[in-house]
């Protein structure tokens, strides 16, 4: 059993630490939101009180600022703790945090709240070997795949990279659909076809954007989330902030970004990101 300190108690914090405390661990959580606190129930006055004496000590906070304000205070109370962010935030304030507090991991995750409740997120780590294997354990209580991506940052470099992949075979998978409909070419049909062919990709096969080919996909429920359109845009900024700093050529990863970006100026900021299909659709003649 560890003594663990949890900080952000939003979507994601609060049923992973909650996936802690089921796994016999002693977490101690702290949110600057009060009815996040008092849903958890076990939380510190501050952050500071909360990471005081700790084994462990995860953020799970919106962006990087969050992150890099709320680590200033949290390092100097429990200077020789395991430190991991699970955030989703930018490469370089991945790396910075790692040079200024030695043996910090980056660990973002992908699985969404459902994972974060069932305990099946992947983590994708950055950061040292050692510490990795001490983390290991702690991952595994909130997750099902943990996989150490490399040095520090490369984790969030491993997430960057495939929600920008993700972003970019959906509105393709939507294309398809699309033309497939001007064709008079069915859903059912385009999906056999392709879900067995060379076209197979995961937007296709398991997150489909139209309604009948894969019963349980957002498409089948008018595109309630799942992955929300304003969260697309967040983690598809992150890895156009990277292709620029590090001098990678992403162009459909950018024309991705201005497309999700309308949509969520059209109103879909809430809907599942598959439902983009609906606004493409309007792009045609
Ligand atoms: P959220 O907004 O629901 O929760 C963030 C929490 O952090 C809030 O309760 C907020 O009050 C708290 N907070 C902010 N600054 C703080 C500070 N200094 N100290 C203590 N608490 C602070 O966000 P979320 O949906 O839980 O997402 C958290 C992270 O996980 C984000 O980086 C997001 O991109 C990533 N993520 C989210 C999902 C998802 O489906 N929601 C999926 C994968 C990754």
């Amino acid at each position: 059993m560890a003594r663990i300190a949890f900080i952000g108690l939003g979507n994601m914090g609060l049923p992973m630490a909650r996936n802690l405390a089921r796994a016999g661990h002693d977490v101690v959580g702290f949110d600057l939101n009060e009815a996040a606190r008092a849903a958890f129930g076990n939380c510190a006055a501050s952050g500071a009180e909360a990471v005081a004496g700790a084994d462990a000590v995860i953020t799970m906070l919106p962006a990087g600022d969050h992150v890099r304000a709320a680590w200033e205070s949290l390092a100097q109370a429990a200077p020789d703790a395991l430190k991991i962010d699970c955030s989703t935030i930018d490469v370089t304030t991945a790396q910075d945090l790692a040079s200024q507090l030695p043996g910090m991991l980056d660990a973002p995750v992908s699985g969404g709240v459902m994972g974060a409740e069932n305990a099946t997120l992947t983590f994708m780590v950055g950061g040292d070997a050692a510490r990795f294997a001490e983390a290991k354990p702690l991952l595994e209580a909130m997750g099902r795949n943990i996989i150490h991506c490399g040095d520090a940052g490369a984790g969030q470099a491993a997430k960057a990279c495939n929600n920008m992949l993700l972003a970019i075979s959906m509105v393709g998978t939507c294309e398809a659909f699309i033309l497939a409909e001007k064709l008079g070419l069915s859903h059912q049909a385009l999906f056999e076809v392709a879900s067995r062919s060379s076209g197979q990709c995961w937007s296709l096969s398991t997150y489909c954007p139209v309604p009948g080919p894969v019963p349980g996909s957002p498409a089948n429920r008018e595109y309630r989330p799942g992955f929300a359109t304003t969260l697309m845009v967040k983690d598809l900024g992150l890895s156009q902030q990277a292709a620029e700093e590090f001098g990678a050529a992403t162009p459909l990863g950018a024309r991705a970004l201005e497309l999700y970006e309308d949509f969520v100026a059209d109103g879909g900021g809430n809907f599942d990101f598959s439902a983009i299909i609906t606004m493409l659709r309007g792009m045609g003649r």
